[in-house]
């Protein structure tokens, strides 16, 4: 009997595949301080172990060279060099000679090595003392039999597990994911997100997950029911192909609208944009028909290092972004990390509640030599592009709380391009407005910004006090409930009072149920994960901006809560088309 499993649908697509448990979690028991055995016997215990992390480093970095390129590779290659030093083995073997284990030997070995490179006077030689700190842990837990980091699999399988970080999902061989399925999490945490920018099949907050499915389980993932089936008869596998094939049917029918402008029925212009997050997410956005980008997520080039990317680094992915949407305006958001999204080059106190806590433009604030060189980097590659046809550049500031962070994040992009030789005049500067205050301050933000960009998941997340990591919780925060409508409309009024324009480049924006209303309560352009921008453009072709308009103020007034107003804007919708 087959059994299936119901989590959130967090990615489109579907795949039958075996299971392969990424276990990234194992809790790593005390380390014995005293050895047991002889002294050369524990030495060759910690010489094995360096060995074995040398050789697991290598195989790293050659996988990641081939998928990501040689520079994100030479992390690896780092790491791997210091398994090979001697110094650092011969301090080891001391500590073993004076009684020490081999697990505390290598700890103390690669603490020292850590505090000498800390105390560097060497930007570039600090930054990597927390590289030291990774491979200490893989070398303890080779010592222990344990796996520490993200193991991957031999073949293509659904990679289940209990949470995944970005960079986690990130470092995984993407031809081998066929599928992801997690027991914790949201559609909107940062994972769901990478793996539709990926176009891999997800679903999330699938309960009981861990206990239920086990390695090489052949199981079917339906990432739009959410629905995990373990074990799938002949005739759900067929089942499973045939959706499948009618979802790239559909697919098929949509590549036909690619180089159609985003516009309602009577033609009123929508941009229809992408979300961004690496170079590999560039073709197939031009694929799918994005006009620009409306949200660059710039964080990701740094999260995947281990020391701060160079302003030339910066330049070159800037203008590569810039070069690939000729005529088309990109908007880069200025480095949003905290939360789930840590920096591994900044060292920051633990805090109880991150999402609450030094992120997005607080961080900028905080640290404004890291926020000043990405600005230099993003004014050099606008530079770069001038007078080319590559797309136009604007900048957007992410978690804007209240007016005085914008004042302050302006001076320091003024004062950079000061010192950069560079004017401003024609430079788009938004801010995202996803804190319940800035959207309650929208009339005063407005008259200092070109632009807003609504960012539905955070906004969502802090107007619901709901956790967009926490699976449990993520249906409190439906982006249908008459709040969000009502508040979405009252930011876009602010803004348009003051001549900015408005966007919407949270999630939300991707379901075209929504994204009509979004456009009937008046927004100028939507960005979304690039998948859905062929549906939305569809639906919006089908519809006049007065029957979005209508369909969305009905609605409101009849509906309160959000199913009804799901109800009364599919029902407006479906009768618009004539369906
Ligand atoms: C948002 O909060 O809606 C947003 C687009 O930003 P991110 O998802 O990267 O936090
Ligand atoms: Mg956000």
């Amino acid at each position: 009997m087959t059994t299936t499993l119901t989590g959130r649908a967090a990615a489109p697509g579907a795949a039958v595949a075996p299971v392969f448990v990424l276990r990234t979690d194992v809790p790593a028991s005390p380390i014995p301080e005293r050895r047991r055995g002889a002294t050369d016997a524990e030495v060759a215990r910690l010489r094995s172990a360096l060995d074995a992390a040398r050789s697991q480093l290598a195989e790293l970095a050659t996988k990641v060279a081939e998928e990501a390129g040689q520079s994100e590779a030479e992390i690896f290659e780092a790491h791997a060099e210091f398994t090979a030093d001697p110094e650092l083995a011969n301090l080891a073997a001391d500590a073993i000679e004076d009684g020490a284990s081999a697990e505390r030997a290598a700890t103390s070995a690669f603490d020292t090595f850590r505090d000498l490179l800390s105390a560097s006077s060497s930007e570039y030689l600090a930054a990597r003392a927390a590289d030291l700190d990774d491979v200490r842990d893989r070398v303890v837990a080779i010592l222990q039999g344990r796996t520490t980091i993200v193991s991957a699999p031999e073949e293509r399988s659904v990679i289940v597990a209990r949470e995944l970080t970005p960079s986690q999902t990130a470092s995984l061989p993407k031809a081998l994911m066929a599928a992801l399925v997690t027991e914790m999490g949201s559609p909107t945490s940062h994972a769901a997100i990478l793996a539709r920018s990926l176009g891999i099949p997800a679903i999330v907050g699938c309960e009981d997950l861990l206990e239920t499915v086990e390695d090489g389980m052949h199981v079917a993932v339906d990432g739009r029911s959410g629905e995990l089936l373990l074990d799938p008869d002949e005739q759900q596998q067929a089942d499973i192909a045939a959706r499948i094939e009618e979802e790239e049917a559909r697919q098929r029918e949509l590549d036909k609208l690619k180089d159609q402008p985003g516009a309602t029925a009577d033609g009123h212009r929508v941009e229809l944009a992408a979300n961004l997050v690496s170079p590999e997410d560039l073709a197939p956005a031009l694929a799918s028909g994005a006009e620009g980008s409306g949200l660059v997520r710039t964080e990701f080039l740094f999260q995947e290092r281990r020391s701060e990317p160079s302003v030339d680094d910066q330049v070159g992915f800037y203008t590569q972004v810039l070069e690939a949407f000729p005529g088309q305006r990109v908007v880069f958001r200025t480095m949003d990390v905290g939360a789930d999204k840590p920096l591994p080059f900044v060292e920051r106190d633990a805090e109880e509640n991150p999402a609450l806590g030094l992120r997005g433009i607080r961080l900028h604030l905080d640290r404004p030599e890291l926020f000043r060189t990405q600005l230099r980097a993003l004014l050099r590659a606008r530079a770069a592009v001038a007078g080319t046809d590559a797309g136009r550049l604007a900048i957007m500031f992410p978690l804007i709380a209240k007016v005085s962070e914008v004042l302050a994040a302006r001076s320091h992009l003024e004062e950079v391009a000061a010192e950069e030789g560079v004017d401003l005049d024609d430079l788009e500067v938004g801010v995202m407005i996803e804190v319940p205050s800035a959207a309650l301050s929208a009339q005063q933000l407005a008259q200092h910004v070109d632009f807003f960009s609504i960012g539905t998941n955070d906004l969502l997340q802090y107007l619901f006090a709901v956790d967009r990591l926490q699976g449990g919780v993520a249906d409190i925060a439906d982006p249908f409930e008459p709040a969000v409508l009502r508040l979405i409309g009252e930011i876009i009024a602010a803004g348009h009072a003051h001549g900015a324009w408005v966007g919407v480049c949270g999630e939300t924006a991707s379901d075209p149920l929504i994204a009509a209303a979004l456009v009937g309560l008046g927004a100028d352009e939507l960005s979304m994960t690039r998948a859905a921008i062929p549906e939305v453009k569809d639906a919006l072709s089908q519809l006049t901006l007065a029957e979005c308009q209508e369909a969305v103020q009905q609605a409101l007034a009849a509906g309160d809560d959000a199913e009804g107003i799901r109800a009364q804007l599919a029902a407006a919708f479906t009768g618009s088309r004539g369906a």
